[in-house]
């Protein structure tokens, strides 16, 4: 998955985290706001509770207050003489309530409830007018306390009460009031009074005025005030305030306390610090979380991008190269496409490694995946190893597209490819395989593009090849062969070596013979070397049985009177900078000269070898070996290349004297390479001479040396040890 969409997840991830936190946040202060609600539901109602009883034990103790001066003898006795003593009056039951206590009224009434003494608001009133305005609320409290007197209620000891009383509510000159109603009485008992014909003191306390202050005042509430009717602000609560007959006089009106919303009012402020650092702590926690996981996604993006990639070349690996091959194979039918695999392979890059340092190579296997990529840029390029890559390439016709994609692969390999520091010219074969046509199975399809670039390699290299049946066989063949020459090696049953003599031309003296390897299968009869040499070299088999002809031929050669034994070398040997040690290992076994040891090498594997190849193969030549240069002209054949190199000999190959014809004047090619040759000092064999016109020919032209069946044909090490001494007889 891309970065992008991860980080889009991720920050999704944050939202969706934040939208829950907010919605958790939302929901605790919906409860914190509900408890805080019923809280003040609970406090208000206790509140009012409480008031209710307050304003209740209030009421009492205006008697309470009464009781001061009501049962008190000498108020009995003042209330008893003849004349009142007014001022007395004022100092004891009238104006001192007023100052002492606070009551608004009082007034005093004889047994026959007559209003003998009034006090309002501090100050003494005419007690006739005072008695017209008591009005309906005290005359039926007096009436009731006045029947309670008559009928001689009792106090009990324990009770905080001194004498009976009478309370109520009411609208008293204009004002809401309590009045309380007490008779007059004997302290000390000492005074005896009839029942119902004591006096009574009637205090009054307005609602509206200091008293509800004062009670405010002390149980602290806020805003304590009375009212006749009930207050619009509904956060204010109230008592209603009754009459004992049920009748509405007004409410006590306060603001409550309100502890929820006071705790709300309280904590809220670091509610919302706790929870802005709590969503803070969550973004930054879910930030590094989400960056961590990117890092780590970002990292094993990373690794499974190296197990599928190649680190040198960032083409896809083989693991990815056998996962897509089997995946666009399965599904080739169902789109009803069709696919060419392309196996590439760089001819003799081996050879740049040895040469130019694996530097150099690394260098041109990244060129290389550069010029396939832009040459196939919507197909999947892979590297398998080495220098060994892939396409798989799909379209509607893939045999035609991929032979196409080939072709522009080789084209763009024709010119020299640019490293940064120096050109390199490599060319590559390519094998192709074809799906369906070919098969579906994926290893069956890489085994058949395998085969095909075997098969191009074989064909000269710097070309492609579509995989055929016929091809299929020979590879099979071939494994067969190398199978089988793997077991003739182990038992030396069927190989042998025989010798092909060659000749002065001049003269005809016996100068020496070539060793030629034979293969008899008990099966298959005769193998040509041209058979199994190249398999021998490829499947590493080569050195081992060579060095086994070598060997022979020396063995056979010390035995020969006199005379050259050339013995054929192998490209691969030429790479083995250890070759020259073990040939002279191998002459010093075989006490050979030498001189009389004569190593024959392809103009191509010589021009491809080492520097160092070529300068042991140059110390060979210090000590007598020679070296000739066989199959002269089917390679470079240029005598430009050949300038510096340390060579005794070309020999000029059969298919050219095979071109001199009966009656013509010979091939051009022929007489240019002896004279180039002279003129580059080296001595020339011409092989497979057959003809004597060809005899004739190459001697008339200055060939030093001839070698065909017209001569010898290739014999046996005895056949060929009689010869020399046979000629050394004439
Ligand atoms: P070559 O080195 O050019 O050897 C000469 C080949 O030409 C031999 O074939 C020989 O039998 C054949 N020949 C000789 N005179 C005539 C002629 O007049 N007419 C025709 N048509 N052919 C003639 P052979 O033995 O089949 O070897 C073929 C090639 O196999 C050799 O070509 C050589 O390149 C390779 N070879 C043979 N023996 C060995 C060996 O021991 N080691 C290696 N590395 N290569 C070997
Ligand atoms: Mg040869
Ligand atoms: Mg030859």
């Amino acid at each position: 998955m891309a970065l992008d969409a991860r980080e889009e997840i991720v920050s999704q991830i944050i939202v969706r985290t934040l939208i829950i936190v907010m919605l958790m946040a939302g929901l605790v202060a919906t409860f914190v706001w509900i408890a805080a609600r019923k809280s003040d539901e609970l406090s208000i109602e206790r509140q009012q509770h409480v008031i209710a009883t307050v304003l209740e034990q209030n009421f009492r103790a205006i008697a309470h207050d009464q009781e001061a001066a009501t049962v008190w003898d000498d108020s009995v006795r003042e209330l008893s003489a003849p004349v009142l003593d007014a001022t007395w009056l004022d100092e004891n039951l009238g104006v001192w309530f007023y100052t002492y206590y606070g009551h608004d009224e009082v007034f005093i009434v004889d047994p026959r409830d007559r209003v003998v003494y009034a006090m309002r608001e501090g100050r003494r009133h005419d007690a006739g007018t005072y008695a017209r305005s008591v009005g309906s609320v005290a005359t039926p409290l007096i009436a009731e306390l006045r029947n309670k007197m008559r009928s001689g209620v009792k106090i009990p000891k324990a009770s905080s009460v001194l004498s009976p009383g009478a309370i109520d509510l009411g609208t008293f000159h204009g004002h809401p009031a309590i009045i309380s109603v007490k008779p007059i009485v004997s302290d000390t008992g000492e005074i005896v009074q009839k029942p119902g014909t004591e006096y009574f003191h009637v205090s009054i306390r307005y609602l509206d005025g200091s008293f509800v202050a004062d009670l405010a005042r002390r149980y602290q509430l806020t805003d304590g005030h009375f009212a006749s009717a009930p207050p619009e602000d509904e956060n204010r609560s109230r008592v209603a305030l009754r009459t004992h007959r049920g009748t509405l006089i007004g409410y006590f009106i306060w603001a409550p306390f309100r502890p929820g919303t006071a705790m709300l009012g309280e904590v809220a402020p670091a509610l919302v610090i706790s929870l802005l650092l709590v969503l803070g702590t969550i973004v930054w926690l879910l930030r590094r979380i989400s960056r961590s996981a990117l890092q780590l996604s970002a990292a094993k993006s990373q690794a499974v991008h190296l197990a599928n990639h190649d680190p040198l070349t960032g083409l896809a690996n083989r693991a990815l190269f056998d996962r897509q091959l089997s995946q666009e194979l399965a599904q080739l039918g169902v789109a009803g496409k069709t696919m060419a695999l392309l196996y590439i392979d760089l001819d003799h890059f081996k050879n740049v490694n040895d040469h130019l340092g694996h530097p150099t190579g690394d260098l041109l296997i990244c060129a290389l995946a550069r010029v396939l990529s832009e040459v196939a840029p919507s197909d999947l390029v892979a590297r398998l190893g080495g220098d060994e890559f892939a396409i798989i390439h799909i379209a509607d016709n893939a045999a035609k597209s991929g032979e196409r994609l080939a072709r522009n692969i080789q084209k763009i390999l024709a010119r020299p490819i640019d490293l940064g520091h120096g050109e390199v010219l490599i060319g590559a074969s390519i094998g192709l395989a074809v799906a369906p046509a070919d098969g579906t199975d994926p290893v069956e399809l890489v085994r058949k593009a395998d085969i095909a670039l075997y098969d191009a390699k074989h064909r000269g290299r710097r070309r492609h090849s579509f995989f055929t049946e016929p091809m299929g066989e020979r590879i099979r063949e071939r494994s067969e062969i190398e199978r089988e020459l793997r077991e003739a090696m182990r038992t030396g049953a069927g190989l042998d070596v025989l010798y092909q003599p060659f000749f002065a031309a001049q003269g005809g003296d016996l100068l020496g013979a070539e060793a030629l390897i034979r293969w008899t299968h008990p099966i298959r009869g005769s193998i040509p070397p041209e058979t199994f040499i190249p398999i021998a070299e490829e499947c590493g088999l080569i050195e081992t049985l060579n060095e086994w002809v070598l060997e022979q031929a020396c063995f056979a050669a010390a035995r020969w009177p006199a005379g050259i034994v050339a013995v054929n070398l192998s490209a691969v040997q030429l790479r083995n900078v250890t070759l020259a040690e073990r040939i002279y290992a191998i002459l010093k076994r075989t006490r050979l000269s030498p001189s009389r040891l004569e190593l024959e090498i392809t103009e191509t594997s010589f021009i491809e070898s080492s520097e160092k190849c070529r300068s042991n193969l140059g110390w060979l030549r210090d000590i007598g070996v020679r070296i000739a240069l066989d199959d002269f002209g089917t390679g470079y054949s240029s005598f430009k290349h050949l300038r510096g190199f340390e060579i005794d000999r070309i020999k000029i190959d059969q298919s050219f004297v095979a071109t001199i014809q009966l009656g013509q004047s010979g091939s051009p090619v022929i007489r240019a390479i002896i004279d180039l040759a002279r003129l580059s000092g080296l001595t020339t064999t011409a092989e497979g001479v057959e003809t004597e016109q060809q005899r004739l020919f190459l001697t008339s032209i200055g060939c030093d040396v001839l070698q065909g069946f017209l001569l010898a044909e290739p014999m046996t090490a005895g056949d060929a040890e009689t010869r020399f001494l046979a000629a050394l007889d004439q």
